[in-house]
Formats: structure tokens, C-alpha cells, sequence
């Protein structure tokens, strides 16, 4: 049970196994990694403040993919009380700073996920190699897409007319 101020909301319980292979059985992973039940592989808490913690995601076996979960138990950014959405920023900047001490990490993305019931916050790294493979599929699909559109040679007009 978990209580999110005025609140108190009973989770199921869920197994998941991390990227190490070690298996958990919780209710909810981010209090689970917030009281210490659980400790995020590749390091454990990897910095914490009065409000929040940062670690490697446990689940997704891509290294430098960090997550900032809230040690309370809300489930968006729009829940979280003044001072702790005052002490996201700075754990944020922490993180994005310590992958950029990972040079093949070209660029990051933010990603505050509501699906979940415990707010987290994703830095997604962008490597090299993803970019790359991303480029070469945008390339595959767009030479394998019909060609639906060409120059209407009758009027000489340049304006692709639909066949
Ligand atoms: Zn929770």
C-alpha cells in the first residue's frame, strides 16, 4: 500500500527481472527503489536528493539510460508538492552531465512517462549506431515506398499530380 499524501492506493504485486538477471517481486518498482527494496543494477542510486534518486533503468539493457523516480509515490509531475519538483532539475542536470562523460552518447531525450503509477523520468541516450541504424531504415523505407506522385508531363507545370 502506498500512500500519495491525501490518498492511499493498493498496487498489485509485480515480478520483473533486472538487466543483471536478479528477479523482484514488488508492488511498485520506483518505491521499491526509493526504500531501498530494490537496488538499480550498474551501481545502484547513483545520486539523491530530498526528493528524488537517479539510477540506471533496470530494465532496458542500454548502458547510460538513466531514470529519475520521486521517493513519494505520485504518479505525473503535475503531482509533485513544490519542493520536490524544486529538486528535479538539479538531479537532472547531474545526470545529463555524467552522460556526457560518455562520449559516444551524441545526444539525449527527456521523457516523463505517465503510463507508469510512480512518476519517472527518462534520459534516453542516443548513441552513435542508433543514429545511424535509424538513417539507414529511413533510407530502406523510403526506397521501398510506391511511387504515388509524378510530374504531370502534359502541362509542364512542375506540380506533382496523383496517378
Ligand atoms: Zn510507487
Amino acid at each position: 500500500m502506498h500512500q500519495t499524501g491525501s490518498s492511499r492506493i493498493i498496487l498489485k504485486t509485480m515480478q520483473f527481472t533486472d538487466i543483471s538477471g536478479q528477479a523482484w517481486q514488488v508492488e511498485c518498482m520506483g518505491c521499491a527503489i526509493a526504500d531501498s527494496t530494490v537496488t538499480p543494477p550498474a551501481g545502484g542510486i547513483i545520486a539523491a536528493n530530498d526528493s528524488c534518486y537517479l539510477h540506471q533503468d533496470p530494465e532496458a539493457p542500454l548502458e547510460g539510460f538513466l531514470v529519475i523516480g520521486t521517493n513519494r509515490h505520485v504518479e505525473s509531475i503535475m503531482d509533485l508538492r513544490r519542493d520536490e519538483y524544486d529538486d528535479l532539475p538539479s538531479l537532472c542536470r547531474y545526470g545529463r552531465q555524467l552522460m556526457d562523460l560518455t562520449p559516444e552518447i551524441r545526444s539525449v531525450t527527456l521523457i516523463q512517462e505517465e503510463r507508469s503509477s510512480h512518476f519517472h523520468l527518462w534520459l534516453f541516450p542516443w548513441y552513435g549506431w542508433m543514429m545511424a541504424a535509424r538513417a539507414a531504415r529511413v533510407i530502406y523505407e523510403t526506397s521501398q515506398r510506391p511511387h504515388r506522385f509524378t510530374v504531370s508531363e502534359e502541362n509542364g507545370s512542375g506540380i506533382p499530380s496523383s496517378r
